[in-house]
């Protein structure tokens, strides 16, 4: 028996693990941290290799150890770099995740516990922290058709080359999309389809807006004042180097979302077709919450309600990371420490 099992070993379960520590638990006997992946950095380690983030090192920090600095390309680091302080970050503290441990589900016990059923074994706890993420479940539009071609998701993307010569349609409108359509349209003609019209952040707005907006957030909730738009009031594409170069090119075009695939591609609304090789859907996640359904906590939306990180009808399970629903930012790196550190004083 343990006091908590965090489940989940990326940025938001070590934020928690860390917090847990200073509490004056101990790693590994009074809570364990259990990762289904076989190594650390938990999404990160899943990026293409080009991916950047969007916010400079001293605002991509966990709480207690700053990302070391990265200099070049105005400071925003590689995948790799974040995945490297991550690794070293766990190593730091001692908090002694346990990989290659998969949970397939949470119930509900004997003794006021919660049990946490693995691949490896089963835990009893007396809380239960829910940290997997969002990127194993990549999330495609349902359009009307079928494509013949080729599919990826974000998930899947490697490296531009991987597209050179072809015709690529991009869906979506976020950073990820914009940061592979600048590189693939290196190589390859392509067209990009976002909902609305895309809506790029200022040049000099990144990362770090991000950090004071949440931060005004945070202290809005706190006193129960209303809560803000976050950065979404702002825009949603920052402007990283490669993503300027590519508006330098002129291909930072979008067309509105066609209505149907066909074989060879798209449909558009006045029924004219387009043919593509391959469709990159960069449209986004969903929470992995698959382990927690015998719980039956979920509401019709696919979430579970909370109230800050608690879940409403299951007072011992806490949920951190997903996306805003469960803290301003709590799904990013400069987010996660403020909401480990509310979720374990409210543990
Ligand atoms: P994850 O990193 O996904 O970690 C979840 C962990 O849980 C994984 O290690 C997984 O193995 C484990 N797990 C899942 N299910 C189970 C299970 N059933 N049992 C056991 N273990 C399980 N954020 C920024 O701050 N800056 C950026 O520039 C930025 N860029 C991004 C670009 C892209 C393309 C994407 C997709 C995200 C980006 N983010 C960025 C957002 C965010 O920082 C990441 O998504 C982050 O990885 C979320 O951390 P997490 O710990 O919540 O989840």
């Amino acid at each position: 028996m343990v006091q908590v099992v965090v489940i989940g070993g990326g940025q938001a379960g070590l934020a928690t693990g860390f917090y847990l520590r200073r509490s004056g638990l101990v790693p590994g006997k009074d809570f364990v941290i259990l990762d289904a992946a076989t190594q650390p950095g938990g999404a990160w380690a899943q990026l293409w290799p080009t991916l950047r983030t969007f916010s400079p090192t001293q605002y991509s920090s966990l709480p207690g150890w700053m990302m070391p600095p990265w200099t070049g390309d105005a400071g925003y680091p590689l995948a790799s770099h974040v995945v490297d302080y991550l690794t070293r970050y766990e190593q730091r503290y001692g908090l002694d995740v346990r990989r290659s441990v998969s949970v397939q589900s949470v119930t509900r016990g004997r003794h006021g516990l919660l049990q946490v059923h693995s691949t490896r074994g089963d835990w009893e706890a007396e809380a239960v922290v829910s940290a997997t993420g969002t990127w194993s479940r990549p999330f495609v539009p349902a359009y009307p058709g079928s494509f013949a071609g080729r599919r990826v998701h974000t998930a899947g993307y490697r490296r531009a080359s991987d597209f050179a010569g072809q015709r690529v349609l991009i869906v979506g409108g976020g950073n990820s999309a914009a940061q592979i359509l600048a590189e693939v349209s290196q190589v390859a003609a392509t067209t990009w389809i976002t909902l609305r019209p895309p809506r790029f952040l200022p040049d000099d707005v990144d990362g770090r807006a991000l950090f004071e907006i949440a931060t005004r957030r945070h202290r809005a909730r706190q006193v129960g004042e209303p809560d803000s738009a976050g950065v979404a009031g702002l825009g949603d594409i920052v402007m990283v180097d490669s993503v300027r170069e590519a508006r330098d090119r002129d291909v930072l075009h979008a067309r509105w979302p066609f209505t149907q695939l066909v074989d060879h591609g798209v449909r558009w609304d006045d029924g004219s077709e387009s043919s593509f090789d391959t469709i990159i859907w960069c449209t986004g996640f969903r929470p992995a919450l698959g382990h927690l359904t015998a719980l039956g906590l979920r509401g019709p939306d696919g979430r579970i309600p909370t109230d800050g990180t608690q879940a409403i009808k299951e007072q011992r399970l806490h949920l951190i990371g997903y996306g805003d629903w469960t803290g301003p930012a709590s799904a990013t790196l400069i987010g996660a420490g403020r909401t480990a550190r509310d979720l374990v004083a409210a543990l």
